[in-house]
């Protein structure tokens, strides 16, 4: 995709990475001011290969249907807070209402590629999960965007949702929640569709084996250094602004940048791996992603579930993910030296503060670092408990690099979450984190876009163009939803994404 001049000289806009975030953000700049010239350089040879590739995600479109991680909290009267989920429903219909005006506009076609309706269920055993479940439930169906979720408590009823939960499962209460709206998506195949989009554009270029090596701050913007991953030759070039979309590589290149938003910022990699059923047998029949309750120190992104998922056009059902130990931030083109190499004064107290904070998570990462394929398979067996080894295999998985941050002068903490950082002139603006993570492309593309180019969204033309893109880009969606104005909108967008039948 590079072409035969792959640096547009000087360009407004330069965007690091052809993941998820860069392909939304590229689409959805070049969108609102057609007149942008933008260049995009990806380090390795092929577009998406790392977080956003599909064997290396979830695929999960979180929309809080199903993640217990997002309502732990129980109130004092036994109710369960459910605002995160709501948030995360809010953020992933942003995501595909831009998937749906894109399809409308014509830069992406074919949506069977990337999206798939799987319903998604919460499976969960043992009292006091089965009651946590249940005054769950009656929380998340009391708002409008859960209102079709189903309960049940009922091995018959559970069984016909998902059979593999149920077959060789001792006697004993279990409950499971089921939504038949939840999505599994390939973030790879959609980042690699806008950016083809984006490549025959006027003024764009698409730069596949090319790694920015070093950002400086210049009066008009910013230095890029260049590399040519065939050549080794350097080339460079600058920008009025620059997205650095590098997933685990945004941490050194803000290093490089040396902006004082990112001081006292680590990153911390954590592996992960799934088992992969081989079973074609088994892969029938199983349709859904079943996200489970909390196991011992895992963190929250480390839940593991059952999935259905279709990748390289194939059905498949992989589980997981496993945490695995490592010191690279990229899965493919990262270093074991990546790690230390980000270590800097100003964040050495940082991470090591992280290291006595969290002790738990440290001890959990080596458990599942030392633990054998029988280990794995136990785990398997919480969800289903007459899976044999001889039917599943361990592959890898993406690496998430957790940012970790001083917070309020504190020591610390790993978060979960997923961070933009902009200097103060915002001519720079970085995705740092890993969770929600791809579902939440479009909301981040936003955030920047209002942050970083509120000039584009000032004039009528403008906000026109925008909310072509997002209806509602500028409105309180679950404000809506509450006034009942909302589920019209999600309808078109599904039925242009062919999640749901046209009626
Ligand atoms: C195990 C696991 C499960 C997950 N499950 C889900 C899920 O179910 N649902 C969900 O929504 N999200 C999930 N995520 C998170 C999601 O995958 C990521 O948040 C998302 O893919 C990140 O996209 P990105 O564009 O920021 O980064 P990436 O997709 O990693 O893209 C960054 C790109 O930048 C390139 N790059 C790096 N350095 C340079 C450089 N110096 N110069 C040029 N290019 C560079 C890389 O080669 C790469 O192509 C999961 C993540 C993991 C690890």
């Amino acid at each position: 995709m590079s072409g035969s001049a792959p640096h547009l000289p000087a360009p407004d806009v330069i965007i690091i990475g052809s993941g998820v975030m860069s392909a939304h953000l590229g689409a959805l700049l070049k969108r609102l001011e057609p007149a942008l010239s933008l260049q995009v350089y990806e380090a390795t040879a092929q577009l998406a290969q790392e977080s956003s590739h599909g064997w290396n995600n979830a695929g999960t479109g979180h929309a809080g249907l199903c993640e217990l991680s997002y309502t732990p909290d129980r109130n004092a009267d036994g109710t369960v807070d459910v605002a995160n989920a709501i948030k995360i429903f809010a953020q992933f219909e942003r995501t595909k209402q831009f998937w749906a005006s894109a399809m409308a506009q014509g830069l992406i076609e074919n949506p069977r590629d990337f999206i798939r309706p799987v319903p998604h269920l919460s499976f969960v055993h043992g009292q006091t999960m089965v009651d946590f479940l249940r005054a769950r439930h009656a929380a998340m169906q009391a708002h409008p965007f859960f209102a079709a979720m189903q309960f049940s408590t009922d091995r018959g009823e559970i069984a016909r949702w998902a059979p593999l939960l149920t077959e060789g499962r001792p006697e004993g209460p279990i409950a499971a929640t089921k939504v038949d709206a939840g999505t599994d998506v390939d973030f790879g195949v959609v980042s690699r569709k806008l950016l083809a989009w984006l490549a025959r554009q006027p003024a764009c270029a698409v730069s596949a084996g090319q790694r920015v090596t070093d950002l400086k701050k210049s009066t008009a913007g910013w230095e890029v250094a260049v590399k040519d991953a065939a050549t080794g030759k350097l080339h460079h070039t600058r920008a009025k602004f620059v997205f650095v979309g590098a997933g685990g590589g945004s941490l050194p290149l803000l290093q490089t940048a040396g902006i004082p938003e990112c001081r006292g910022l680590g990153g911390f990699p954590i592996g992960g791996q799934w088992l992969a059923c081989d079973n074609p047998a088994i892969v029938a029949r199983h349709q859904a992603k079943v996200y489970g309750q909390p196991l011992d120190a895992a963190p929250t992104m480390a839940v593991p579930h059952l999935d259905t998922r279709v990748l390289d056009g194939q059905k498949t059902l992989l589980f997981g993910p496993f945490a695995s130990w490592t010191t690279k931030f990229l899965h493919g083109s990262g270093h074991w030296t990546d790690l230390p190499g980000s270590i800097r004064l100003h964040n050495v107290a940082t991470l090591l503060k992280i290291g006595l904070k969290n002790l738990d998570l440290i001890r959990y990462l080596v458990q599942q670092g030392t633990q054998s394929m029988a280990d794995r398979l136990k785990v398997l067996h919480v969800f289903y408990p007459a899976a044999k080894q001889a039917d599943w295999k361990l592959v890898d998985g993406g690496i998430r690099v957790q940012a970790i941050k001083q917070t309020d002068g504190e020591a610390g903490i790993v978060h979960y979450g997923t961070e933009v950082i902009t200097n103060e002139d915002r001519t720079i603006s970085a995705l740092l984190g890993a969770s929600p993570g791809a579902s939440v492309c479009v909301h981040i593309a936003l955030e920047v876009v209002q942050k970083c180019f509120p000039h584009l969204l000032a004039t009528a033309e403008g906000q026109r163009r925008m909310e072509a893109m997002i209806p509602g880009y500028d409105r309180d969606l679950t404000a809506l939803a509450a006034a009942r104005d909302y589920p019209p909108v999600t309808a078109l967008a599904e039925q242009r994404l062919q999640l749901r039948p046209v009626v």
